[in-house]
């Protein structure tokens, strides 16, 4: 079968990729690269996602390595133009207003096919790189997934979930079975951590026995895992698993792993039992539960009420080292001090002899790394300070250059910061790499701004017969 990109996305993009661009740190946006046919929405280059960094042709995002980032295009405007002519002529004629901006920020996946259609030669030339910012693109992976996804309900969070796994001891081969499946946040997470590969006959394959009573939901969903190629691996249902549980055709999934994301968990617990709780004699009831594994559960509540019936009903259904936890995400912001200017303030004014002057012989090694880089750098000062604006990069690059000039006494220097030059990572004088200089700073954030829900955990033992005791005691006798 298809490896999801979720589990093996491969070295390079792909015409057909999903790709996640992210646009700033929290602003994340899933894209399918399309090849550049030169067919979408009147663009000369073929599909274009357009933000507010700038213009990203897809063919711009092609077979280039996961986390590369992309620089903004100057794309071809002059057909898109004569779209957007039309379209607001056609507007116009309506008698509607008409806004050509509203049509220039069409992304790719609202785009139409237009008349252009250039080979990739001439796509090329069009392709001017400059204007002005960037992107990184990444590869589809549950955490960036939960953060871009179209939220349907509300999810269940990577800090959340990455605890639960643990808890509930998903791992490769685990079978696992959740419910609600909501908008697929925690299924991507949990399909990651119990696949095992295709196992070969016999073996035991990981896999997510997921169950949503709302219908468009599951349809929904059921579409993301066949475009994710996950539907081998995440068994949807459709189904209200109060009333009717989580067999699949009448047998035992066979689950050591439960996640239950619902309004009232404890209304579904008597479905995971390992015998019928109203007749424990009865022969024909299945359990879905995994007979010679431990089974591990989490419920997921908001409502502390919610947890006093979920732990009441697992006390009386026989579960064990029942325990609830909180998780309280804190983000910690790092970065390094700017080169430099931490030089005399940071060791205080009292220390000041010898501070300053290891202060001043530092800002000398530094001011000779400067000039160095200076003398090899091959462009000229007027590329830098140029009429041409070519992006975030360079501009950022300038005003460090500003900051150079002021300490060093330095005309203009251009100093490479792109973390794949070979210069940014060699060594100041001192045998520090520049990247290095200035101290780490670390900030957390004053408080914690949400609680998401309490987390409630039980295990429930496997059941201990009179053969098994004799078999354990054939296995490790007792001795006396
Ligand atoms: N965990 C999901 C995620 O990370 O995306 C979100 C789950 S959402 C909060 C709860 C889901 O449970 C809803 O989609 C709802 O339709 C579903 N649900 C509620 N009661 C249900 C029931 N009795 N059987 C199956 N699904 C149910």
């Amino acid at each position: 079968p298809k490896i999801s990109p979720f589990l093996e996305p491969g070295k390079t993009t792909q015409v057909g990729s999903l790709a996640i661009l992210q646009l700033s740190r929290d602003n994340l946006q899933p894209v399918y690269l399309k090849a550049p046919s030169g067919k979408h929405d009147g663009y000369a280059e073929g599909a274009v996602v357009n933000t507010r960094y700038g213009s990203f042709p897809h063919s711009t995002m092609i077979g280039v390595p996961w986390g590369s980032q992309i620089r903004a295009s100057k794309v071809d405007t002059g057909s898109r133009g004569r779209n957007n002519k039309r379209k607001r002529n056609k507007s116009d004629d309506d008698g509607k207003e008409a806004s050509a901006t509203v049509a220039e920020e069409k992304t790719e996946q609202e785009s139409t096919p237009a008349e252009v259609n250039d080979d990739s030669a001439a796509v090329a030339k069009k392709i001017v790189a400059d204007v002005s910012g960037f992107i990184h693109i990444l590869p589809p992976t549950p955490e960036v997934w939960t953060s871009s996804l179209p939220h349907r309900t509300q999810v269940v969070y990577t800090p959340d979930y990455s605890y639960v796994l643990h808890r509930i001891r998903a791992r490769p081969g685990s079978v696992l079975i959740e419910a609600g499946a909501g908008s697929g946040s925690f299924s991507h997470a949990s399909v990651r951590a119990v696949y095992n590969g295709y196992p070969s006959e016999g073996e035991r394959k990981g896999k997510v026995y997921s169950f949503e009573f709302h219908e468009q939901r599951f349809h929904k969903m059921n579409q993301e895992l066949k475009e994710h190629n996950l539907n081998s691996l995440v068994h949807l249902t459709h189904r209200d698993v109060y009333n009717g549980g989580f067999l699949i055709d009448g047998k035992s999934p066979g689950a050591e792993a439960i996640f239950l994301d619902l309004p009232a968990p404890w209304e579904a617990l008597h479905h995971l039992s390992r015998r019928n709780p109203k007749n424990p004699e009865d022969k024909e009831w299945v359990s879905p539960l995994n007979p010679k594994k431990s089974a591990h559960i989490c419920t997921f509540s908001p409502c502390i009420e919610q947890v006093t019936k979920t732990v009441s009903a697992m006390r009386r259904l026989g579960w064990v080292d029942i325990d609830m936890v909180e998780i309280a995400n804190r983000k910690y912001h790092t970065s390094r001090e700017r080169v430099g200017l931490n030089l005399s303030m940071d060791r205080g004014v009292n220390n000041s002899a010898r501070d300053v002057d290891e202060a001043l012989s530092r800002l000398t090694e530094i001011e000779a790394r400067f000039r160095e880089h200076a003398a090899r750098s091959k462009e000229s000062d007027d590329e830098v300070d140029g009429d041409e604006d070519d992006g975030l990069i360079k501009r950022r690059e300038k005003k460090e250059q500003k900051g150079g000039k002021k300490r060093g006494g330095e005309k203009k220097v251009k100093i490479d910061h792109k973390p794949d030059s070979p210069e940014s990572f060699e060594a100041l004088p001192s045998g520090v790499p520049m990247w290095m200089e200035g101290r780490l700073i670390t900030r957390g954030e004053p408080e914690i701004k949400t609680h998401t829900s309490y987390l409630v955990f039980a295990t429930l033992p496997i059941e201990w017969t009179e053969e098994d005791e004799a078999a354990a005691a054939a296995r490790h006798p007792v001795i006396g």
